[in-house]
């Protein structure tokens, strides 16, 4: 290992591991697969291409299509294969890294890897936004703040204003911040006309949550040319595959089902929360995602419990300030109704 950097010693594997169960509750998923009509004519558009040939450099075809989608200049977006790919970019782009404790692992992730300075700030009682936390971490110079709103994986929105404030207060001092709106969906909330007004913002969207396309791995960037235009030189060319390509364009030529799919899961959320407020010992926290935090008196007993009744779910206690947690994606009603039987069951 002398070869590589010394940084990297302490670099560990993400921390997932696959598991069996009927019931999958675990990676924040659609319960439901793409639209079999859109389906057909992704396979159809695939079937036409020539897979010899190399795809477009850059997936220009599907950033035209996600700018036309989202009202958007298209040298102001890059696409990558999973916005995971983006947060890397962005980790090795940035002078140092800040971001909220807990917060979703990759964010700490790229910026190991990159090797550069990671500033976690607890959030605040109830999961709040720890504004002074995070306005001291400016004194060290300018660098990247990453932002889930809704935040993972507390499920929480933060209110918007503050978000704003935040946002000002770091741009100001020159941030680049990095508002991550993976699931942005099922909270009815859009950042855009932040990041159109201000060029120190971009927003980070993934194909794998509300778009039922997890499997497909692709997420895109919305910010000023210069910000989208840089990340995606970052990239190495001809990233994102003809066969991904062809789906998306597929999914975004008919992207009503997505609303309609996040009302749907929004509403079997709401269900979920009020059935579990009755547990004894149980906590639902309030969500504004596709999953719910629930702080149990031992997530291993309680992930373990579940396990054996067939339903899979993630543990969140590794976590500060999340002892006893896990984390259960909203499924399909009936999966949800297996949550909650199996819940019921346990202490
Ligand atoms: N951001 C957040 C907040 C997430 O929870 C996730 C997925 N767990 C991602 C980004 C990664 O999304 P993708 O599948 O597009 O890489």
């Amino acid at each position: 290992m002398d070869a590589f950097k010394p940084h990297l010693a302490s670099l560990a594997p993400y921390p997932y591991r696959r598991v069996e169960a009927r019931v999958k509750l675990d990676q924040n998923e659609s319960p439901e697969d793409l639209p079999a009509a859109i389906k057909q004519r992704a396979l159809e558009r695939l079937a036409g291409l020539p897979w010899n040939r190399y795809p477009d450099l850059h997936a220009e075809e599907v950033r035209a299509a996600v700018a036309r989608f989202a009202g958007w200049p298209e040298a102001g977006v890059a696409v990558a294969p999973g916005s995971n790919f983006l947060v890397l970019a962005l980790g090795q782009a940035a002078r140092r890294v800040a971001d909220t404790a807990p917060s979703f692992a990759y964010y700490e992730g790229a910026a190991r890897l990159a090797g550069v300075e990671h500033r976690a700030v607890r959030l605040g009682a109830d999961f709040s936004l720890p504004v002074g936390g995070l306005l001291a971490v400016l004194a060290g110079g300018p660098g990247v703040l990453f932002l889930a709103q809704p935040h993972a994986p507390t499920g929480k929105l933060f209110p918007r204003e503050e978000v704003l404030s935040l946002v000002r207060s770091f741009t100001a001092e020159g941030w680049l911040v990095v508002v991550d709106e993976a699931y942005h969906q099922f909270a009815g909330s859009d950042y855009r006309d932040l990041a159109r007004e201000n060029p120190s913002v971009v927003l980070l969207r993934t194909f794998s949550k509300a778009w039922c396309l997890g499997g497909i791995r692709a997420g895109y960037l919305l910010g000023a040319p210069e910000v989208a235009g840089k990340v995606q030189s970052m990239l190495p060319p001809f990233l994102v595959p003809a066969h991904s390509a062809a789906i998306l364009l597929s999914a975004l030529e008919s992207p009503g089902y997505v609303e309609d799919l996040a009302r749907r899961i929004a509403a079997e959320r709401d269900r979920l929360q009020a059935r579990l407020s009755r547990h004894p010992s149980w906590k639902a926290y309030p969500s504004a995602t596709n999953f719910v935090l629930v702080r149990t008196p031992v997530a291993e007993a309680a992930s373990r419990g579940l396990l054996a009744r067939g339903i899979l779910v993630r543990r969140q206690d590794h976590h500060p300030g999340l002892a006893g947690c896990i984390r259960v994606t909203v499924g399909s009603p009936a999966e949800n109704d297996a949550f909650l039987a199996a819940a019921g069951e346990l202490p």
